[in-house]
């Protein structure tokens, strides 16, 4: 059985009851929050008689109710980003951004605040929401400079007496559909960079976790955005085929599972809409002999049961290459240190996932595991963690002697579940992780320059970390997951994201002092 500190009740108790800036927090520390659609800058409450529950994860309180909006109200959402889109294009790229300076400073005065809300949302621990918070943030500010990067591309004199130029022009409505596990981040990967570009929004938070959408909108709304540039429907399904469908919106991020996102994807594009889906991922950490042992078996331990698992970036494969198998025992007993509990309190490594459903699913995967012939070193999911009784826990997992035909790595577990796979060479695992359906990340862990050059060379995975656990890049670049894992031309953020918002205008010109003589003969226009 793990080893666990006790609970700390009282600072929980002690962060609800201190004094939160955004109203939307100091409700939900009076009870249960009804969670509001926002549409043509304000909240409104839905009339709908369908509901979803949210509940702590960590105790089952209810903490919000979501409604499944009535088509009328998803429709009123459209209209108004429709109707906001001229006035807001027709703003010139530096007052948009000055909207981004005063998101960027509201998220920094709010930041605390809201990696709290994150925690009893989500159940992630304290770090990781404020590693969840600021990763955001990242985008914001990235979107401060806008004016630099709508530039387009001039000609001169591309033929004899004419000139070329292109302008990025923002497309009309943007949209997004949101998962659970980064519900302020994945938001913010996509909402500053299209409003900025010149686009009006209407983001779909994720059902299981609908309060950091809310708190995006009332940072918006406190920097003064116009009313009708950034709106937000809830619900699930029904208003996601809403999005696909309606034509006022001509752009959909996703960020979720293949099964939602292989529907969005082949319906939105059917709609003539521009899709980006980023989707599931099974990922693969290479431990190498010559590797530096103690770097990798933290870097193994953060990667896998960081966040409880829910994360897409999480190597939950590791491929011991060689005599590095060695080292499995030791992660073993490091693993059995690894503090369970909730997520406010201090010294947490490992929160409760986030709904009852997803923990059921992981348990029945590792029992799989056991039934198809693996071994299972440490499972965790008969723990209790004291104080929270209630709460979705699953202790941190392994898995040894799993081959690819197994449920566990056929299927993502998104989970603190670790399998581990023994390969002899670097070219078995190069092959085993090109196998893969999924293409989103990946690491090796390695002192060799050669193996690491072969391995980022050999690669089929469009995010290849060398000695880094989670080989997610900053802003500036894009988030680039391939295959399996994504369906699109753009990928979300950095130069990628601003393309997927904008579009091409190509102008041609011939210069005009040519009309001043009235000496023209008429020609057919000629290709040459
Ligand atoms: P999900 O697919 O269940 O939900 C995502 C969104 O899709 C939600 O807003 C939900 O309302 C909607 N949705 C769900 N089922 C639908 C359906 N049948 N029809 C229409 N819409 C539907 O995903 P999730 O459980 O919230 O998130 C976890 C998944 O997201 C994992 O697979 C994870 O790997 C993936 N993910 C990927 C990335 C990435 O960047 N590649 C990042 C985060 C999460």
């Amino acid at each position: 059985m793990l080893s666990l500190k006790t609970s700390l009740k009282g600072r929980y108790s002690q962060l609800l009851s201190r004094n939160f800036t955004l109203p939307i927090i100091e409700e939900s520390k009076k009870g249960a929050v009804t969670i509001k659609n926002y549409i043509d800058g304000k909240f409104v409450e839905s009339k709908t008689n369908r509901w979803i529950n949210v509940y702590n994860p960590a105790t089952q309180k209810l903490i919000s109710r979501v409604p499944e909006p009535l088509p009328s109200e998803l429709r009123s959402a459209a209209e108004s980003a429709q109707k906001a889109f001229p006035m807001w294009r027709s703003l010139s790229v530096s007052q948009r951004a000055r909207y981004m300076f005063k998101l960027v400073r509201l998220i920094n005065e709010n930041k605390e605040d809201i990696a709290e809300l994150l925690v009893r949302e989500h159940g992630k621990t304290l770090p990781d929401a404020r590693g969840e918070v600021f990763r955001g943030l990242e985008v914001a500010e990235l979107a401060c400079s806008m004016p630099s990067q709508l530039f387009g591309q001039t000609l001169e004199n591309v033929s004899s007496e004419m000139d070329t130029y292109s302008y990025k022009q923002p497309l009309g409505v943007s949209s997004a559909i949101m998962p659970f596990n980064f519900p302020f981040m994945c938001p913010m990967w996509v909402v500053p960079l299209a409003i900025t570009a010149g686009n009006t929004f209407i983001l779909k938070p994720s059902e299981r976790c609908p309060l950091s959408g809310q708190i995006l909108a009332e940072l918006l709304e406190q920097s003064g955005i116009p009313k009708g540039v950034f709106n937000i429907v809830h619900g699930s399904v029904d208003t996601v085929n809403f999005i696909c469908d309606a034509p006022e919106i001509k752009t959909i991020s996703f960020v979720g599972s293949n099964q939602a996102g292989d529907h969005i994807y082949a319906r939105g594009t059917k709609n003539n809409k521009k899709v980006q889906c980023n989707m599931g991922a099974k990922n693969h950490m290479v431990i190498m002999p010559d590797a530096n042992k103690k770097r990798s078996i933290n870097s193994i331990l953060g990667s896998v049961f960081g966040a409880a698992g829910q994360r897409c970036m999480a190597n939950s494969v590791v491929v011991f290459v060689g005599d590095s198998y060695e080292w499995l025992d030791e992660v073993v007993e490091k693993t059995k240190k690894i503090v369970v509990n909730e997520g406010h309190v201090p010294g947490t490594d490992l929160g409760p996932m986030t709904t009852k459903k997803a923990l059921d699913r992981a348990k029945r995967i590792i029992k799989s595991a056991r039934n198809e012939g693996a071994k299972v070193l440490l499972d965790g999911s008969d723990i209790k963690v004291k104080g929270f009784e209630e709460g979705n826990f699953l202790g941190p997992t392994i898995i040894d002697k799993v081959t690819t035909n197994m449920t566990c790595y056929q299927e993502e577990i998104f989970g603190p579940v670790m399998t581990v796979i023994h390969v002899e060479t670097l070219d078995e695992a190069i092959k085993l992780i090109n196998n893969n359906m999924y293409a989103n990340g990946t690491s090796i862990f390695t002192r060799s320059n050669s193996a690491s050059r072969k391995f980022q060379y050999e690669i089929d995975v469009g995010q290849v970390g060398i000695n880094v656990p989670i080989p997610v890049p900053l802003a500036m670049f894009s988030f680039s997951g391939w295959r399996g894992s994504f369906k699109g031309d753009h990928h979300f953020y950095g130069q990628n994201g601003i393309e997927f918002f904008t579009e091409l205008k190509t102008i041609i010109t011939k210069l005009a002092w040519q009309d001043e003589s009235d000496n023209i003969d008429f020609n057919f226009p000629q290709l040459k």
